[in-house]
């Protein structure tokens, strides 16, 4: 017999609400649990804060948010399944105050993630955008770009992403220049790259920086005035973290004054734009924007699909004491 197979009766009945859009893999493992599922991806918060009573376990992406009065609706509630990665739209605090286990699959999305990151550092790199855009209205004229290789990358946030697009970018020729919080002297070692003692220090050489801290108090607005002073003058910026991690109106600035030369950004801090800055950066011609796509291929929403329904389900039959 499967762990699965003895854990079905414990957690035959149990209800779990999934709102956001997921894999129907994910559906598919929680329903073959013994799980009662109700797929409402669409659901308004009104809706949620009327149903969430009458549920075990809730599965989210990053649409919806978890905030702790959500969580203290939450009756009967005992596990919130992140599927994916960044935890920043759960109030993880106050689902613990109320013994709610929380769940995430951290290393699904890292490969899709930082193949996005390369990509848009491309795209920035040889101005992609403006040349599309130019094929679309039948002129064919040159956009000038520059290359990637031998030109030195600030990796911020040396987590999974941070490392797997160093390899990466390492692969194109280029010279990485890795900034931590935590000690990544081991890793850094590994890849070959050179460590930051400051985030300053590693604005101040690089000539691309790429984003992968986590959203939290300590890195909203990261990236703000005095970060884009002290950076290469015509240097390129990717964000695939989180939005919020960037300053918009300081970002806004430094594109007007020529520091950043070009923003990729497939976060921001309100999607989708909501504030003058965001609409401005939205619109703007050296601005490549998408909409926060990292974790969307089918690979990562598989590999999403199956651990988040793994772990949702051993976090179930654990706290129903199975
Ligand atoms: P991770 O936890 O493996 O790595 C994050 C790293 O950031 C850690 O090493 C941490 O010590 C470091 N860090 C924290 N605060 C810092 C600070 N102030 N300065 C410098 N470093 C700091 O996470 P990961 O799997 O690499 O993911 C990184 C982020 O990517 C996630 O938190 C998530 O927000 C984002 N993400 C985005 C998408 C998308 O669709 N665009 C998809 C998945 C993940």
């Amino acid at each position: 017999m499967t762990k699965l197979e003895k854990l079905r009766p414990c957690l035959e009945g149990a209800r779990v609400l999934v709102t956001d859009p997921v894999d129907g893999l994910l559906l598919e493992a929680l329903k073959a649990a013994g799980l009662e599922v109700d797929y409402r991806p669409g659901i308004t918060r009104g809706e949620l804060l009327v149903a969430i009573p009458g549920y075990d376990a809730l599965v989210v992406r990053s649409r919806t948010k978890v905030d702790r009065v959500v969580i203290e609706r939450a009756e009967r509630l005992k596990v919130i399944a992140r599927a994916g990665v960044g935890l920043d739209n759960i109030d993880v605090h106050a689902a613990h105050e109320h013994g709610i286990r929380v769940v995430n699959a951290p290393g699904a999305a890292t490969q899709s993630v930082a193949e996005l990151t390369i990509a848009l550092l491309i795209a920035a790199a040889r101005r992609l955008h403006e040349s599309i855009e130019l094929a679309r209205k039948g002129i064919w004229k040159k956009v000038m770009g520059v290359e990637l290789y031998g030109k030195t990358l600030a990796v911020i946030g040396f987590g999974r992403i941070g490392r797997r697009v160093t390899e990466i970018a390492k692969a194109i020729g280029m010279d990485i220049i890795a900034y931590d919080v935590v000690d990544i002297s081991n890793y850094a070692e590994k890849l070959g790259v050179s460590v930051a003692h400051s985030l300053h220090d590693a604005l101040a050489e690089a000539d691309a920086v790429t984003l992968h801290v986590p959203l939290t108090p300590d890195t909203y607005h990261l990236m703000s005035w005095d970060e884009f002073r002290v950076m290469k003058r015509g240097a390129i910026l990717v964000n695939t973290s989180r939005g919020a991690v960037v300053d918009s109106e300081a970002l806004l600035w430094a594109l007007e004054e020529g520091i950043v030369g070009a923003a990729a950004l497939d976060v921001l801090e309100h999607e989708p734009p909501e504030t003058e800055a965001e609409r401005k950066l939205a619109a703007h011609p050296r601005v490549i924007l998408t909409t926060h796509i990292g974790a969307s291929t089918i690979e990562a929403q598989r590999r999403v699909a199956v651990e988040t329904a793994r772990k949702l389900i051993e976090a179930l039959a654990d706290a129903r004491g199975c």
